[in-house]
């Protein structure tokens, strides 16, 4: 019956009933014991047909959940509750309209990143909000809906499709005269409310983002610590000072998978170092440093900072890293051949790290805390691990870190890596050849429910610890972080939105 319906909008080709194929859309990167598997899978391919699928699914009385690149790990698309439609966005790809002369750029919502990169090219333009690492083939309207870590002040407007079918734009591009998506605050900040709200709200069918010019001066340095107090303090004072455009750490686990990248993936970053310099001889040069540098090259490094520096001429990018230069020596660093910054520049999305290196599954979480937190923070995560390094070594279960700074805050993101069964969902993005070298790993409950159980009991120390998250989900604690009246306030929000409560069941607290 449902099913008809919904062929009679988007045609039976875009209706997916086939149990194995929406089983898929029963997970996200992690496997959710007891997670209903969708009703259906529906995929509409323009904001109309969004309009239609939702006004049906009311008068159905159907949950609907919005799907783009399905990159997330804390279940915000992963069905509540069994008669659930999938709404997979992947056909809104449409890139609308690229305004060089008022530097903004409107996209259909499952753009991903990299079209959005690649179709940028040659213009000297880019987004000024930096995409997720999974941008290969997570989109901008997942992103928006999940609040990057960094910032948001990039995104200028949306196109939103309410629970009861409404169409609504925020920002200027509400305005009925002279209709330009330019400017982001017409009075209250509409687009604000939406972004993060992993799609609790409404569903975003299109997205503006601010554009502005790639600067001319660029220059990078990576650093050796022995210590994550000492490296993290570097960042938070490089940060302090305006520095770096790009600042991430990693520990040594992480140094040594971030730079033994699987051979062919190697080649391809080289191939695009030297593409991505200035000039083909520089980009060779850079290629070649990289090559010399080695897959080794990490092996007697404990922790690596990571710098990317920008100003308007090179003089200024230079001046910025001297700047760092001075910091990070003065903080016991050591300069290392900056060959991570220097390749994530040139190829900045990838999503093989979703497993490691030999097909280990990986689930990270992560907290954001203001710069001057990072002394009191992490001598509580190292006595997290302290005390739970046994019981995760004999389950095999190793750990790694991933810090990053933007701005006045700082990002600890700690990852686990396990040998666990592979899921449809990563077979249907790896290569032939790793999907069949890791397709063979057998499922590892055990491992499995050891890695849920501290990653869960990591997710509420940083909640006692008072931390902001992106990527609230069903999975980080939104409701008991917040004064009850702030809460209150964004329910009563939810109920003028979705009084059914049908958008996204569970997501941010919301049943
Ligand atoms: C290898 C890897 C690297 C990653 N690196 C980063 C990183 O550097 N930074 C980072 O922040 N995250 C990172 N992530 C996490 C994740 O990929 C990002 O949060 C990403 O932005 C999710 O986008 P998506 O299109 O895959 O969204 P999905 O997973 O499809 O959806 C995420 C949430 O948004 C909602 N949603 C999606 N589209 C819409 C829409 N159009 N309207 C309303 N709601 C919608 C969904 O319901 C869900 O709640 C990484 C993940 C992986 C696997």
């Amino acid at each position: 019956m449902s099913h008809a319906a919904f062929a009679a909008i988007l045609g039976a080709d875009h209706v997916v009933a086939d149990e194995t194929e929406r089983r898929l859309y029963a997970q996200d990167v992690m496997q959710w014991p007891g997670a209903p598997v969708p009703e259906l899978v529906v995929k509409p391919g323009s904001a109309a047909e969004v309009v239609q699928v939702l006004q049906r699914a009311a008068q159905l009385g159907m949950a609907v959940a919005p799907r783009g690149g399905g990159m997330s790990y804390t279940k915000g698309y992963v069905p509540e509750k069994a008669g659930t439609v999938m709404l997979d966005l992947a056909r809104l790809n449409q890139i609308v309209e690229i305004n060089t002369r008022d530097l903004y750029v409107v996209l259909e919502p499952a753009v991903t990143w990299q079209q959005l990169s690649e179709a940028l090219k040659g213009t000297g333009l880019r987004p000024t909000i930096t995409g997720p690492i999974s941008g290969a083939v997570s989109t901008v309207g997942g992103a928006l809906s999940q609040n990057l870590p960094g910032s948001m002040d990039g995104v200028l407007g949306l196109e939103l499709v309410l629970a009861d079918g409404t169409r609504v734009h925020t920002g200027s591009w509400a305005i009925t005269r002279a209709k330009s998506p330019f400017f982001r605050t017409y009075g209250p900040d509409l687009t604000g409310l939406f972004l993060g709200d992993t799609g609790a709200y409404a569903v975003k069918t299109g997205a503006v983002l601010r554009l502005e010019h790639v600067p001319e001066g660029v220059a990078f340095a990576s650093f050796a610590f022995d210590r994550m107090i000492d490296i993290a303090g570097a960042m938070a004072e490089v940060a302090h000072h305006g520095l770096a455009a790009k600042s991430f750490g990693m520990d040594p686990l992480k140094n040594r998978t971030a730079t033994k990248v699987d051979m062919a993936e190697g080649a391809r970053t080289l191939v695009d170092v030297a593409r991505s310099g200035k000039s083909l001889v520089q980009g060779i040069r850079d290629a070649a440093r990289i090559a010399a540098a080695g897959r080794n090259a990490f092996d007697d490094v404990k922790w690596s900072l990571h710098l990317t520096f920008e100003g308007f001429d090179q003089h200024t990018a230079d001046a910025k890293k001297a700047a760092a230069q001075r910091i990070c020596t003065g903080k016991g660093g050591r300069e290392i051949e900056p060959s991570i910054p220097v390749a994530m520049r040139a190829k900045p999305y990838s999503i093989r790290g979703f497993l490691g290196l030999e097909g280990e599954r990986w689930v990270p979480v992560h907290g954001v805390f203001a710069n001057s937190r990072v002394d009191q923070v992490i001598p509580r995560v190292e006595a997290f691990f302290a005390e739970r390094g046994a019981a995760l070594e004999a389950a095999d279960i190793r750990h790694s870190f991933l810090l990053s700074i933007n701005g006045p805050q700082w990002l600890v993101e700690p990852m686990f890596y396990w040998f666990d069964e592979v899921t449809p969902l990563h077979k249907r993005h790896l290569s032939p050849k790793n999907a069949e070298r890791f397709g063979a790993i057998p499922a590892n409950p055990n491992a499995r429910d050891l890695v849920l159980k501290t990653r869960t009991d990591l997710r509420d120390l940083f909640f006692d610890l008072g931390a902001v998250t992106a990527q609230v989900g069903k999975y980080y604690n939104l409701p008991g972080a917040l004064e009850p009246e702030t809460y209150a306030l964004l329910t009563r929000i939810k109920d003028l939105l979705d009084p059914d409560r049908r958008l996204n069941p569970g997501n941010l607290g919301w049943r």
